[in-house]
């Protein structure tokens, strides 16, 4: 019998007022999958990220997640499930939302600390070891504010981690930085990827995609209009609009 799927979504459906974002999406993630997310500004990758772990709740449509029914056509996990939940379901933005008056050191350990009830000198060890992970370990005690946006973003991955989540999410993590800080955030999610993590990612980096994605998935207009191995996505797609939205992108 093969693993259960770590995502599973079928037939989502989410609206905001009138405005019909996702029009039933049916996507699944197996343990240690990388899927990779594209698709025009506006197509629903964000939302589709956010109903993953609770942020949005969709209206129709059934999300599986970590083993637990997330989403049942418009119910919700209850709030201590849901607080359960999130902490095994990490999610990197594009803005990294680091706590700006909290050392770097301590932004990794606050989430073990205050949900998972670790221990200082565990949770201490523990930030240590992630910071030395994303390549951050002589900046535990710097302030955000000190650093680089690449800097910034390798920490709020290291400050996901710590609560040791069994998927990830991101979410254009590379789209607000400078160009020449782009390849380290890139070489830390490749790193992940080879250890096993399950992760769904929303990425125009396609070098990432290619080199990582086990599927490419390409969004439009809130549907999923084709996806395949990144080789047949970027070299032979089957629908015209993959190929402007490539064009376009490249
Ligand atoms: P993408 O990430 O692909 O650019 P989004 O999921 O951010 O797309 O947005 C898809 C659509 O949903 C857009 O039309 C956007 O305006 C709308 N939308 C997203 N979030 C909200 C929200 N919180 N309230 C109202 N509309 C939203
Ligand atoms: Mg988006």
């Amino acid at each position: 019998m093969t693993a259960p799927a770590m995502i599973k979504i079928s037939q989502l459906h989410k609206s905001f007022g009138s405005n019909q974002v996702l029009k039933g999406i049916d996507l699944e993630v197996d343990l240690s999958q990388v899927v990779v997310v594209i698709g025009p500004s506006g197509s629903g990758k964000s939302t589709l990220l956010r109903c993953c772990n609770g942020l949005e709740i969709a209206q129709q449509g059934v999300i599986d997640i970590c083993g637990q029914r997330l989403t049942d056509n418009g119910a919700m996990l209850a709030e201590k499930d849901l607080n359960r939940l999130r902490t095994q379901v990490g999610m990197v933005f594009q803005s990294f939302n680091l706590f700006p008056h909290l050392s770097v050191l301590h932004n990794v350990t606050i989430g073990p600390r205050t949900l998972r009830g670790m221990g200082a000198a565990q949770s201490e060890q523990l930030g240590e070891a992630l910071l030395a992970k994303v390549g951050l370990a002589e900046k535990s005690s710097a302030m955000p504010a000190s650093l680089s946006g690449g800097q910034k973003q390798r920490v709020a991955i290291a400050r996901a981690l710590a609560m040791e989540p069994k998927v990830m999410l991101f979410d254009e993590p590379t789209s607000a930085l400078d160009p020449e800080l782009v390849g380290e955030v890139l070489q830390v999610m490749k790193l992940l990827a080879k250890e096993g993590m399950t992760m769904m990612v929303v990425t125009h980096e396609m070098s990432f995609a290619k080199e990582v994605a086990d599927t490419v998935v390409v969004m439009d207009g809130g549907r999923i209009i084709e996806a395949g191995v990144p080789e047949v996505i970027f070299k032979n797609p089957k629908e015209a609009r993959t190929r402007l939205f490539l064009q376009a992108i490249l």
